[in-house]
């Protein structure tokens, strides 16, 4: 009987999985990926440190040629008594300096908001370093122990995974690759009876030429979540 033999592997299976679970719930596995996937994002982070740092540099070469043109017009007024000499009106040049007083102002107000972003930026690239020197050696550290985790249920898992090995000889082939397939696929129980007509896993009822297939005693796949569903005869 086919079912039979499926069943007991999918039982000694399922010790199988539980020890995968197990691994995957510890705390050196967390630790462990949160340290990988973090280095994952690493350059993209500093990519994006990178742009903000050419983006500010910018921002103060254009504060510079401000601060150039203002000096610039500032120069005029070296001058100012010979031109006022020959008959230049003062009221122009006072109205002209409050106008470079008023640039001035807005240039400071300009430098200390650049200035805090700056230092704001700095602060992100400090945390950013230290972030990653700190995940770094979670990861050569965790890595070792997550190892350690997995060598410590090596010879159980490898036990299982013969046992498992000497119960599909008796499955055929076509079965063993579906049910590795689904299994593959986080599926379990992957195998399982229909209960009152409907699958015991999501409750899905079945066609009449589904019941009249498992009466045959062929195999169904749920339409909802493709587990495998058989009947007792
Ligand atoms: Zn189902």
């Amino acid at each position: 009987m086919i079912i039979q033999d499926l069943l007991r592997y999918q039982e000694t299976d399922g010790k199988l999985r539980t020890i995968e679970q197990e691994i995957a719930a510890s705390d050196e596995r967390k630790k462990y990926m949160t340290a990988r996937k973090f280095l994952e994002k690493a350059p993209e982070k500093l990519e994006a440190l990178d742009a903000k740092a050419a983006e500010l540099k910018h921002i103060f070469e254009l504060l510079t040629d401000k601060y150039a043109e203002i000096a610039d017009t500032i120069k005029d007024y070296e001058n100012l008594d010979e031109m006022v000499e020959q008959g230049a009106e003062v009221s122009f040049y006072k109205k002209n300096a409050s106008q470079i007083m008023d640039s001035l102002k807005a240039l400071k107000a300009e430098i200390s908001k650049l200035s805090s972003r700056i230092e704001a930026a700095k602060t992100e690239f400090a945390a950013a370093k230290k972030q990653t020197i700190a995940m770094q050696k979670q990861y050569k550290e965790y890595r070792e122990k997550y190892l350690e985790v997995k060598n410590a249920r090596a010879d159980e898992i490898s036990a299982i995974e013969a046992e498992l090995n000497k119960l599909s000889k008796s499955i055929p082939a076509e079965t063993m690759a579906k049910y590795n397939l689904k299994r593959k696929e986080k599926l379990f129980p992957v195998v399982c009876e229909v209960q009152g007509n409907r699958c015991p896993q999501c409750g899905m009822e079945l066609s009449i030429a589904e019941i009249s297939q498992l009466s045959d005693g062929k195999f169904v796949e749920c339409d909802s979540c493709r587990r495998v569903l058989f009947t007792k005869k």
